[in-house]
């Protein structure tokens, strides 16, 4: 299995083709045809290692956590904390108190929507977001200014897919209670200016939610450099299994929160008069957890690291440039989405085919890529498309990918010719 962490540690060069054979779905075959796997910002394939992580957990380890007295419980529980301790490290958090196991960046939204905003907003107050946001950092912030009559402002962005950040400050006030954005937008591939926005957002006291799905597969993220009260994201998309996600929450502000959901493990005492909740994080942790999801996100974020997150960032960079260029010599392509400073994410649209047709020629090909509004529909608006298409890159996306895409769009252009 992988060398890279040897190779890491010996300053050795990224081996895209080690890499990818940690990853047994990359050698099948789809059509008849090389997969050339292109969806990893939608959900990223999973290593050996984390299969095999959570094939081990099933064999030899389950049980509920936290409740039995038995061995099997114990090793259960033991390796579901360890999970824990493995994000508040991989996060640089102050304590895994500050750690709640979600199903996901949706859920990790909703929870403080549903539990911070919930019982603090009311009318007049503001949560500013920005116009690049995936539908789970909008929806939740609308339901919830229905139910207390606060207000939600949103950011404007430019025709490059940068937020405006002259507009972004305009908009802060002392009315301000949450700014909520993505550290990276799905669907344009923008790295937003977190520093700035957080510096800004902390001038007028409001709190701070960061949306970081796409931001940490693909560069360090560390909370203590970041300075933000909450932080979302997903195992899924982080080379690790799906229905597991984080919510990381600043402990003095999770302390005063209200539980969201209740049920089991999320109380010490429950009497027909009186229920007294756990301590965190268990206090957002009603019911049984997602087990074996959150051994085989300790094993994604293993692998990760020993990949080295800065070499894989270096590595989808440089695709990344490649890509660019590729497609930008394509007659009739448009890449919708061209800041300055972008992850490994290219949304384009083909002149006189819809991004749906082009998705099923492509996948005629054997190339996977993600064709639609990428849950973003804001975004289809701003620029005035219904749909693009998206080709994302992870750790082992690779220059045959590339290849493959290329001539799947000039096979594209002669069908449609
Ligand atoms: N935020 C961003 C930026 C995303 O890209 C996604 C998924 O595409 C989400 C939130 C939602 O993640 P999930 O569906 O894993 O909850």
């Amino acid at each position: 299995m992988n060398a890279e962490p040897a190779r890491l540690a010996a300053g050795m060069p990224y081996d895209v083709a080690r890499v990818r054979a940690d990853f047994p779905v990359l050698a099948t075959r789809v059509r008849g045809k090389r997969l050339a796997f292109l969806d990893t910002a939608a959900s990223a394939q999973r290593p050996l290692q984390v299969i095999e992580a959570v094939a081990a957990y099933e064999r030899t380890s389950h049980a509920n956590v936290h409740r039995g007295v038995y061995q099997l419980s114990q090793r259960a529980t033991d390796a579901f904390e360890g999970a824990r301790e493995r994000v508040r490290r991989f996060l640089n958090a102050a304590s895994e108190r500050e750690v709640i196991f979600t199903r996901g960046t949706t859920e990790a939204i909703n929870l403080v929507a549903q539990s911070w905003a919930r019982s603090t907003l009311g009318p007049g107050d503001e949560i500013l977001i920005t116009w690049m946001e995936h539908h789970a950092n909008i929806v939740p912030w609308q339901m919830v200014c229905q139910q207390t009559g606060a207000t939600l402002k949103v950011a404007p962005i430019d025709r490059r897919g940068e937020l405006r950040l002259d507009a972004f400050r305009a908009l802060l006030s002392p009315r301000t209670r949450l700014v909520a954005f993505t550290a990276v937008s799905n669907s344009l591939g923008t790295v937003l200016p977190a520093a700035e926005i957080v510096a800004a957002a902390r001038a007028v006291g409001a709190l701070v939610l960061v949306d970081a799905a796409q931001a940490v597969p693909h560069e360090r993220v560390d909370l203590r450099a970041l300075d933000c009260d909450f932080l979302a994201f997903s195992g899924h998309k982080l080379y690790g299994p799906t229905g597991i996600g984080v919510l990381w929450g600043r402990e003095a502000v999770l302390r005063e929160m209200p539980p969201w959901q209740g049920g089991g493990d999320m109380i010490l005492t429950v009497s027909f008069e009186r229920t007294t909740y756990n301590a965190l994080p268990y206090k957002f942790e009603a019911g049984t957890p997602n087990i074996s999801g959150a051994i085989g996100l300790a094993a994604a974020i293993d692998y990760l690291e020993g990949l080295g997150i800065e070499r894989v960032h270096a590595h989808e960079q440089a695709l990344l440039q490649r890509a660019t260029a590729a497609l930008g010599r394509i007659p009739g392509l448009t890449i919708v989405g061209q800041a300055a400073r972008k992850a490994g994410v290219i949304s384009f649209t083909l002149e006189g085919v819809h991004p749906h047709d082009l998705g099923t020629i492509l996948d005629a090909e054997g190339v996977a890529v993600r064709a639609g509004h990428h849950c973003a529909m804001p975004v289809m608006d701003f620029f005035e498309v219904a749909a693009t298409a998206r080709a994302s890159f992870g750790c082992y996306s690779d220059e045959a990918d590339l290849e493959q895409l290329v001539a799947a769009l000039g096979h594209a252009r002669e069908v449609f010719g």
